[in-house]
């Protein structure tokens, strides 16, 4: 699915030289260069500030509660994502409250939150699946409208933009994760939270930092969460690559369109003209009318050892930890997430992804719907 490897190698004078100066300086915790990178990654994206922290995952749970969100209140989030979304909000005590998603993008269904709104709404928290962005102005009118806060999912989708803007500077907040294998990806983990708010960058760094801002003089209950300095160090070089990571992978996802172009039974991404899609995955559908759908084609390309991997087959609101009620939640109708989790599967998207390598994968996923739609022919 990915090619890190590749990835490194590509740099890897860059990335050992600043590996090694990390090791020198010995400064591993809250060196210089985690406060370098912060800086530089808030000017690429466009906001004012940026603060490190140990995972994509903290920074949701330290942008919420810089944003107030604790026991009782409701988080408004798709469902249609990873855990880490609603499981943020579920450790604060709040209630995630799923809506459903367009079906063309994958991300909220701003015409489906107002009904979800209650007294107890606090926050809104898109996602920009994929790395397609959310339909950011809509969903910042209705949080205006009810006085709500933005925190934006951005993990998948740095690099995208919303009508000129980069996803994750919209909302309140935003946050990002640095998972390797995510579009810009350190050698571990690693996270970031993203605002233009002074007061909200002042109670980020207070909470992440034990709620204390002086030593020994903690003043909220707060967590421990840091981008170490070598994680810094491999992203400060990284994020130099960004833009050329970025069309890589945009060069990629054109490939994979036109090779799929007019298939009637296989959508491919929607390109929102609203947006820039940064394609941390290629997803696309497979209609339920083709015979097995797509568990069935899950199967063929495993036993073909072409990767691919189905994000998601369980949407937010039937995993047990929900649905069992472990942790509360509510939902409305989710007909269009339950229809995605059937139909989605994502094919190989990386930064060196060839042709070639393309043109063998969509000629194996088409044979495949044609020999099902065949049998089915003949069986019929
Ligand atoms: C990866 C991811 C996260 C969590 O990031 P981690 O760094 O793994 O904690 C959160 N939300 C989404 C949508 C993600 O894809």
């Amino acid at each position: 699915m990915v090619d890190l490897r590749g990835q490194y190698l590509a740099i890897k004078e860059e990335i050992d030289a600043a590996v090694h100066e990390v090791l020198e300086s010995s400064f591993f915790i809250n060196g210089p260069v985690v406060g370098q990178f912060a800086c530089e990654l808030a000017g690429h994206l466009g906001c004012t500030y940026a603060h490190g922290v140990a995972n994509g995952t903290d920074a949701l749970q330290v942008s919420l509660m810089a944003l107030g969100v604790g026991p009782g209140d409701e988080v408004i989030t798709p469902s249609f994502t990873f855990v880490a979304t609603a499981e943020a909000a579920a450790l604060l005590g709040a209630v995630p409250v799923f809506c459903d998603i367009d079906p063309r993008t994958f991300n909220i269904d701003p015409d489906k939150i107002e009904a979800l709104i209650t007294p107890r709404t606090r926050a809104i928290v898109p996602v920009h699946l994929f790395g397609q962005p959310a339909d950011m102005d809509p969903i910042m009118e209705i949080a205006r409208r009810h006085h709500l806060a933005v925190v934006e999912d951005n993990a998948q989708a740095i690099n995208a933009s919303y009508k000129g803007r980069k996803t994750g500077t919209i909302g309140h907040a935003g946050t990002l994760s640095f998972f390797p294998s995510k579009n810009l990806g350190c050698y571990g983990d690693g996270g970031a939270t993203l605002t233009s708010d002074k007061e909200i960058y002042s109670r980020m760094k207070l909470i992440a930092n034990h709620g204390s801002r002086r030593k020994y003089h903690n003043e909220v209950v707060g967590v421990n969460s840091r981008l170490d300095a070598l994680q810094a160090a491999i992203l400060q070089v990284k994020l130099r690559h960004l833009e050329d990571y970025t069309s890589a992978r945009r060069v990629a996802a054109d490939r994979y369109d036109t090779l799929f172009a007019g298939h009637p039974h296989i959508t491919t991404p929607y390109r929102d003209p609203n947006g820039t899609h940064v394609f941390h995955q290629y997803t696309v559908r497979i209609s339920t009318d083709v015979p097995g759908g797509r568990d069935a084609l899950d199967e063929h390309l495993s036993a073909r050892e072409v990767p691919h991997a189905i994000y998601y087959p369980v949407p937010l609101h039937q995993l047990p930890v929900f649905a069992d009620g472990q942790a509360p939640s509510r939902h409305g109708d989710m007909s269009a997430t339950e229809l995605a989790a059937e139909e989605v599967i994502s094919l190989p998207m990386h930064t060196k992804l060839t042709e070639t390598q393309q043109a063998f994968i969509v000629r194996i996923v088409k044979d495949f719907v044609q020999d099902a739609l065949q049998k089915k022919e003949v069986a019929g």
